[in-house]
């Protein structure tokens, strides 16, 4: 049977081949319940209260190809490159989160096209008033076990834990 090994050394105790809701292979790990319980990363490991860690991956051909490009996206020439888009991404969601995009308010498309030109003036005053107050910017979430999964590879930690 193939097996997973967490950062704390502990293999999966169950691993299943399944397709997701869009039809891509993936597959459903869990390691044993007992282990979980008594480990003691646990809270930087999962949210589930009593349940066991459990993580879907990838095939492996999928997963090198993922890595691979997470490779090339740390790269200065992939940012300089992206960074248009992500421009463009972050705009879109901050009008539908911030400034209800989604929704239209009104009936009819010249009110349609007059609520869109006032939500984008309005998100131009609330973007200069950000950069002339200096606004934060949001990070990128990360989920816990890959939170602990670089807190353990990082060289300073395991210099000032030796
Ligand atoms: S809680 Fe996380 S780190 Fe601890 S044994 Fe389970 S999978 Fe491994």
């Amino acid at each position: 049977m193939k097996q997973a090994t967490c950062p704390q050394g502990q293999v999966t105790s169950d691993w299943t081949i399944r397709r997701d809701n869009f039809g891509n292979d993936c597959v459903d790990v869990r390691f044993d319940r007992a282990t979980c319980a008594d480990c003691f990363k646990r809270p930087q490991c999962t949210r589930s209260k009593a349940g066991p860690r459990e993580i879907m991956m990838r095939p492996q051909a999928q997963h090198k190809l993922l890595q691979t490009r997470r490779q090339q996206q740390a790269t200065d020439t992939w940012r300089a490159h992206y960074g248009k888009r992500a421009g463009i991404e972050g705009t879109l969601s901050q009008g539908i989160r911030a400034f209800g995009l989604r929704r239209c308010r009104y009936i009819g498309l010249p009110k349609t096209r007059f609520q869109h030109v006032v939500t984008a003036l309005a998100m131009n005053v609330a973007r200069i008033d950000d950069w002339l107050t200096g606004g934060s910017f949001a990070k990128t979430r990360r989920s816990a076990f890959a939170q602990m999964h670089f807190r353990l590879r990082s060289p300073c930690r395991r210099n000032s834990a030796a």
